[in-house]
């Protein structure tokens, strides 16, 4: 494949994805996702208008997410609005990027993060708040990767009940990185590609841009076009839908 920029591989996406594509990316069973097509966002009161990069940055993800798929448009809410993806910013200068999952009846969904995030991780992030569970939780991640230590329960490496498709995409935005450690715990390679998962990735990776980084699992470059097939399934036009409320929190770990 030619080298490609960001920008050239989301128009391919657009004009390419197969109407049938069905999703890889994991859902969790439990998430609900947000009703009709259009998903409100706002900044909480702890963004002021002096975060400007922090602003441009949370800007940039929401246009990403917009301009690579036709399902759903991110649209900025009235302030008044109680039910949006609620952008907000944690207190202190640790590097914070986390997000609720999916849609709650009622109530916003908080995305938190600081401008240590970089863009492709509050993509990421969009991507929870969306609905969309990291992809190394699925239950048949081991075919594809071997931990070095699979933490204790209840950490974001835990295996999780996710509804999934057949292939794992470890070109997801939603995979970790092997750097990318549980929260407290020792720094260093969490996992290895096993055979079958270097075979799937080196399938995948080709699709994505050459721009730095943007061919590493763990990407935080691009919406993959499994990602992307994901969200089409997810809201195939789900407008005045209601459903039961889901809930839970994803807090990401740093490298
Ligand atoms: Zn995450």
């Amino acid at each position: 494949m030619e080298d490609q920029t960001v920008a050239e591989y989301a128009g391919r996406l657009q004009s390419e994805l197969p109407a049938d594509m069905r999703p890889f990316a994991a859902v969790d069973k439990q998430t609900t996702v947000w009703p009709g097509t259009e998903i409100p966002y706002l900044f909480g009161s702890s963004i002021t208008e002096d975060d400007s990069t922090l602003r441009e940055l949370i800007e940039s993800a929401v246009q990403q997410w917009n301009d690579s798929q036709d399902r759903i448009e991110l649209v900025a809410a009235e302030d008044t609005a109680e039910e949006a993806v609620l952008f907000e910013k944690p207190s202190g200068t640790k590097r914070l990027c986390q997000a609720s999952l999916g849609y709650t009846e009622g109530q916003s969904t908080s995305v938190k993060v600081n401008d240590k995030c970089e863009k492709g991780s509050i993509v990421h992030e969009i991507g929870h708040a969306l609905g969309l569970m990291h992809e190394h939780q699925r239950p048949d991640r081991s075919t594809y990767i071997d931990p070095v230590d699979w933490a204790k329960e209840g950490n974001n490496y835990a295996v999780a009940p996710t509804q999934y498709q057949t292939a794992y995409d470890l070109c997801s935005i939603m995979h970790y990185h092997p750097l990318q450690k549980p929260d407290d715990s020792p720094a260093g390679e969490w996992f290895t590609l096993t055979e079958a998962g270097q075979k799937s990735f080196d399938a995948c990776k080709g699709d994505l841009p050459t721009e730095n980084g943007c061919q590493e699992v763990g990407q935080r470059c691009v919406l993959s076009s499994v990602d992307l097939s994901a969200v089409a399934e997810l809201y195939p036009g789900v407008k005045g839908e209601s459903k039961e409320t889901g809930e839970g929190t994803v807090a990401d770990a740093p490298k």
